[in-house]
Formats: structure tokens, C-alpha cells, sequence
């Protein structure tokens, strides 16, 4: 997964202190960033390369990681490119999940400029990660939304559905909505995406997904009765399908939670996990 970057890699300890030669920079303008080098794996720039005015958000491997305040042009040698994609397919993991952490931030920042409640300008904490406004003392903290993805079986099989804005199948998953329980939310949402009663819902894993703002909380599930049609939601699903282990489509990549939950639906019906998948 995205996050898996060593124990203790990431820290997210909460720092006022100024960016010191050789931190790291991350420079965003709206979706993109900007860096340096091959496209391939591009490399971020470093503070004392660039001196932007700029503030700290958390360490990767003993670093300080800062956010530039100022929109710079890019220097030459330098180029902007869009972060989630970055994040998406970089080989480094540490540079990959920073990225999307930083992007959280950054979008979270912009979004809480002013305060929700009385529409005055915001002020960055200098005690905690949060927005404080200095007129009615609101306090807003990054946005992280809930949100579960489940792995239903039955019968040796793997329920998959295929969003209808996506050409690829996937797992159900859906936020978390208020007064739920984890496991509430699960059965809910496999009933309201393909009208089917689960039971035995057990936790698995979880994982930070910064890309949507979102904590994705994995369980497992079983169909709760017998196999009976799919009753869609129109609106949000375009088919689903119980798949065999032999034709589970693969996940694309490894990064997130629901590629573990494929993988350890596979594995337990006997089939080798592939790298990067
Ligand atoms: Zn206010």
C-alpha cells in the first residue's frame, strides 16, 4: 500500500520550526507540483535550492517536509506535474505517499482560507495541525473522510461491481454516513450498491488515502443467505459479478487497500500473489 513506507519513516509530529537546507519542498499550484528530473520518477526540489516562503506539514525519513506558501514559476530546469498521477505511479514510495499527504494538505489549506462559520480569514495553528479562526475561534481540523470497501465472498467466489464511470471492476466500498458503525456502513452499502444482506463482516485493515481525503477502513464479508440476482443502483453501478478465483480481474497496481483485500481473498483460495499488483 501507498502508506507502507518502513516503521517510523513517516512522522506527522507538528513542528512551527523554519525550513532548514536540504528539507524537502513541495510546491503546488491547484493539482500539480513542481519538481525536477526524469518524468518517470521525478525528484522534489530542495529547500536552499529553492527559498520560498513556506511551512512545515511533517517528516519523511528524519527530513522536514515544508509546503511553499508563494505560486512560483517553475525555474528552469523545473516543471509542474499533476500530483495524484505522481503519486499513482512513482517507484519511490516514501517520495509517492509524501506527495499525496502534502496534496491533502495543500487542498485542505486552500479550502479553509476563510472560516465556515463567520467568513473571516483563517489563520494557520501554532500549536496543532489546524486552521483557527481569530475571530469566532473556530477550529478546523484536515479533512480525513471515512470511508469502507469491502470484500463479500460466497460459495468460493469474490463479489466485484463496475462503477459506471469506470471501465474497471472493483470492490464495494462507500463513506461512512452519520450514526454508522463501521460495519453498518458496510452492510448499507452492499445493499444499497447490489441489494444484498451480508453478514460476518470482520475488520481487516486500513490505510490513509489521500487522494480522496479519505481513511479507508478494509473488511471482509460473506453473502448472508442464497445467491439471488443483483438489484442495482442505477446511479452509481453499471454491473457486478461473483468472480471465480481463477478470473478475478487483477488490481493495477499495489498501492491500495484494495488490492490487499484481492489479493488476500486469492491467496486464501490458493492462488501466488504477483508483484506490484
Ligand atoms: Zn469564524
Amino acid at each position: 500500500m501507498i502508506n507502507e513506507v518502513g516503521q517510523g519513516v513517516f512522522s506527522n509530529a507538528f513542528s512551527i520550526e523554519s525550513a532548514k537546507e536540504g528539507d524537502l519542498l513541495f510546491c503546488f499550484k491547484g493539482d500539480s507540483i513542481l519538481v525536477h528530473g526524469s518524468e518517470d520518477s521525478p525528484t522534489l526540489p530542495l529547500y536552499g535550492e529553492l527559498t520560498p516562503l513556506c511551512h512545515h506539514i511533517f517528516y519523511m525519513d528524519g527530513r522536514g517536509c515544508y509546503i511553499s506558501e508563494e505560486m512560483i514559476a517553475a525555474p528552469e530546469g523545473y516543471y509542474y506535474t499533476n500530483a495524484p498521477a505522481l503519486a499513482r505511479n512513482h517507484s519511490d514510495r516514501k517520495t509517492a505517499f509524501a506527495v499525496i499527504t502534502a496534496h491533502q494538505l495543500s487542498k485542505w489549506e486552500n479550502s479553509r482560507a476563510f472560516c465556515g462559520r463567520c467568513g473571516a480569514k483563517t489563520k494557520r495553528s501554532n500549536i496543532e495541525r489546524a486552521m483557527v479562526c481569530p475571530k469566532c475561534g473556530l477550529i478546523e481540523y484536515p479533512k480525513i473522510c471515512p470511508a469502507i470497501i469491502t470484500a463479500v465472498s460466497h460459495d468460493g467466489k469474490l463479489l466485484m461491481a463496475r462503477n459506471r464511470h469506470g471501465t474497471r471492476f472493483s470492490l464495494i466500498a462507500g463513506f461512512v454516513e452519520i450514526g454508522e458503525t463501521f460495519e453498518e456502513t458496510v452492510k448499507r452499502e452492499v445493499m444499497e450498491e447490489v441489494g444484498l444482506k451480508v453478514k460476518n463482516v470482520r475488520y481487516f485493515k486500513n490505510q490513509p488515502w489521500g487522494f480522496s481525503d479519505t481513511q479507508m477502513i478494509g473488511f471482509t464479508a460473506e453473502l448472508d443467505g442464497d445467491e439471488i440476482p443483483f438489484t442495482l443502483q442505477e446511479s452509481e453501478i453499471a454491473e457486478a459479478a461473483w468472480f471465480s478465483p481463477e478470473d478475478v480481474p487483477l488490481p493495477a497496481s499495489d498501492i491500495s487497500i484494495a488490492s490487499e483485500l484481492i489479493w488476500d481473498f486469492l491467496t486464501r483460495h490458493g492462488i501466488e500473489r504477483k508483484n506490484n499488483t
